[in-house]
C-alpha cells in the first residue's frame, strides 16, 4: 500500500499520471488531502469514483494507529501511535485560549540523550522516526482540528526524542509543515539538548523556525549530571554556537529551564545563568518539572521561580513561567514514554470531569 501522506505533491502528479490521469486530478486530490484535509477516500466526491475505488484498494492515509488517546481537564489531548513495527509514540495537541492550537509531536521513539529528569531519556532509545513518521504526527491533528472548523496553528519538536539526532528527518518534515500544512515557520519550534554541531548546521538553514536549547544548569559539572551530552558538547562550545547562530540569523534563542526544587532554583544560579546569557539575544522558558518516576525531584515553587525571574532581568535576560499543560495525564514537558496500554484500560478524563 502505498501511504499518500509520505508523497510529495511532485510524488502525488507523478502517481497519477502512472494511472492514467490528467494533472488537473493530482491538484484536486491534493486539495482534498491538504486544504480540505478529509479523511476518507469516499469524501473526495470531486475524483472520478473509479480512480476513488483504486485508490481506496492500493493507499493509505498515513501509516500512524492510534493505541489509546487521553484527555486532560485542561483541554490537552495526549495520543498513543503504534508504528507498523509496533513502535510505540505519543503527541500532544494543546489548544489555548487565544486560537492557537499547538501540538507537540515526537522525533523518535525512545532518546539516546538519557537525561536523568525525562521520561524519554529513562526508557532509552529504540529507532529514528521517519519524515513521514514525524510529519503525520501534526497532519492527524490538522484533520481533525478542520473538520471542527479549527486550525493546528503550532508545532513543537518537544515530544519523545532528540529532533537534532535525527536531523534530516526532521528538517524534511518541518519543511513539509510549512509547504503542504501552511505552518508559518515562526510558528515551529525545534527544541535540542545542544547537539553543537546540528546547531551550526541550522544557523545556515535560513529558516524562520524557533530554536528551543534545554540548558536547566549554568555549570558544566551540574549539567552534566543532568544531561550527560553537556560532557561531548559542555557550556562554552553550546555558548559559541548560539552566538554565532544569533549573529548569523538575526533570531532569538529560547533557551528551555526545567525549574528543579533546591537544584537549580537559587539566587546564585540565576545570577550564574544571567551572567552567561548576558547580551545574547534570548528569552529563557521556565518550565516548573514535571516529576517522573526515574527522578526524586520536585518542581520550584511560584516563590522561587518569580525570584529567579527577577534576577535575570538585572542581567537584561527575559524570562517567563510557561504554565504546564496535561499534568493530569502525564501529557506534559518529558512526561512522554509510550507505555503499552490497551485501550480500556485507559482512564479518560473529559474536560467536565
Ligand atoms: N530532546 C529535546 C526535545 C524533547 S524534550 C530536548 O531535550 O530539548 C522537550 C523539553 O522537555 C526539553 O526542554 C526537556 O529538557 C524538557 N523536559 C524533559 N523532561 C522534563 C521534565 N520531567 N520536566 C520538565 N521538563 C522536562
Ligand atoms: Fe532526550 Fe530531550 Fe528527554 Fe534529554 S530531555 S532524554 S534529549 S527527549
Amino acid at each position: 500500500m502505498i501511504d499518500l501522506y509520505a508523497l510529495s505533491q511532485d510524488d502525488l502528479h507523478q502517481l497519477l499520471k502512472a494511472w492514467g490521469y490528467p494533472a488537473f486530478r493530482a491538484r484536486q486530490l491534493w486539495e482534498w488531502l491538504y486544504a480540505k484535509r478529509v479523511a476518507s477516500f469516499e469524501a473526495m466526491h470531486t475524483l472520478p469514483s473509479e480512480l476513488r475505488q483504486r485508490l481506496q484498494a492500493e493507499c493509505v492515509l498515513g501509516r500512524l494507529s492510534l493505541a489509546a488517546e487521553q484527555s486532560s481537564a485542561d483541554g490537552t489531548t495526549k495520543r498513543l501511535y503504534r508504528l507498523a513495527d509496533g513502535q510505540l509514540i505519543e503527541s500532544v495537541l494543546m489548544p489555548y485560549d487565544d486560537d492557537r492550537r499547538t501540538a507537540c509531536i515526537s522525533s523518535q521513539a525512545g532518546c539516546a540523550m538519557g537525561c536523568v529528569f525525562c521520561a524519554t531519556g529513562q526508557m532509552g532509545f529504540a529507532r529514528q522516526l521517519s519524515s513521514a513518521e514525524i510529519f503525520e504526527q501534526a497532519m492527524l491533528f490538522a484533520r481533525e482540528l478542520e473538520a471542527q472548523g479549527e486550525r493546528l496553528s503550532n508545532v513543537v519538536l518537544m515530544g519523545m526524542g532528540e529532533p537534532f539526532h535525527n536531523y534530516d528527518n526532521v528538517l524534511h518534515a518541518v519543511r513539509r509543515l510549512m509547504s503542504d500544512l501552511g505552518i508559518g515557520a515562526r510558528h515551529i519550534t525545534i527544541s535540542t539538548v545542544g547537539l553543537v554541531p546540528q546547531i551550526r548546521r541550522f544557523a545556515d538553514e535560513g529558516l524562520q523556525v524557533t530554536l528551543a536549547i534545554s540548558l536547566h544548569k549554568a555549570n558544566d559539572e551540574e549539567r552534566s549530571a543532568l544531561l550527560p551530552v553537556n560532557k561531548r558538547w559542555p557550556l562554552a562550545e553550546l555558548l559559541d554556537a548560539c552566538r554565532d547562530y544569533v549573529a548569523k540569523t538575526g533570531r532569538r534563542i529560547s533557551f528551555e529551564w526545567a525549574a528543579i526544587n533546591g537544584q537549580n532554583d537559587s539566587p546564585e544560579e540565576a545570577h550564574k545563568l544571567g551572567a552567561l546569557l548576558h547580551g545574547l539575544l534570548c528569552h529563557v522558558n521556565i518550565i516548573p518539572l514535571n516529576p517522573t518516576g526515574g527522578y526524586a525531584g520536585r518542581p520550584s515553587d511560584g516563590r522561587a521561580i518569580q525570584r529567579f525571574i527577577n534576577i535575570l532581568a538585572e542581567y537584561g535576560v527575559s524570562a517567563t513561567v510557561r504554565v504546564r499543560r496535561g499534568i493530569d495525564i502525564d501529557a506534559g514537558c518529558g512526561q512522554l514514554k509510550a507505555q503499552i496500554v490497551r485501550l480500556d484500560e485507559v482512564p479518560t478524563r473529559s474536560p467536565a470531569d
